[in-house]
């Protein structure tokens, strides 16, 4: 008997499919990522809330680095009060990446600009809207496990 075909399968940030799961309560949907998600081709993670983090939370950055630098020790995330919450976002990252590679998927779909979900640009730290390149800390965890990696932008929502 053939092994049967096993599809690649995408995750997406979850607040992406429609989840009010950001810093601020709400969602960032994208009207293709919600249907997919309805339709089941596509898995919605959070890594934030995997971490163990309560919605809504304080905003945060990352300071010194980015998502590889946080993974590596050598960069943390803060909160605009200053609070260190490095450990909560590494948690969620390893354990969406996890999740991922266990999922069987090749690829993701993340929102945009988030410290943890981020591809390719970040905040820089500083709290006032200043962008630099880097990934976020989830997209660097799921990078290192050999999945692609998409930046896409929900709508406010
Ligand atoms: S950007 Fe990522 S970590 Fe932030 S709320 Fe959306 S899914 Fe969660």
């Amino acid at each position: 008997m053939p092994e049967p075909v096993r599809r690649a399968l995408t995750i997406v940030s979850a607040c992406l499919a429609g989840t009010p799961c950001r810093y601020d309560g709400r969602a960032k949907p994208d009207a293709e990522i919600v249907a997919a998600a309805r339709r089941g081709e596509v898995v919605p993670l959070c890594a934030e809330v995997a971490g163990g983090l309560s919605t809504p939370r304080p905003p945060a950055e990352i300071r010194g680095g980015d998502g590889a630098d946080v993974l590596a020790g050598r960069a943390r995330v803060v909160t605009d009060a200053g609070d260190d919450v490095t450990a909560a976002f590494v948690a969620g990252a390893r354990e969406v990446a996890d999740r991922a590679v266990g999922l069987g998927a090749s690829h993701a779909v993340l929102q945009e600009r988030s410290p943890s979900c981020g591809c390719g640009r970040i905040y820089d730290g500083g709290f006032t809207g200043t962008l630099v390149p880097g990934d976020g800390v989830t997209a660097a965890a799921l990078r290192e496990r050999g999945i692609t990696i998409e930046a896409r932008r929900g709508a406010s929502g």
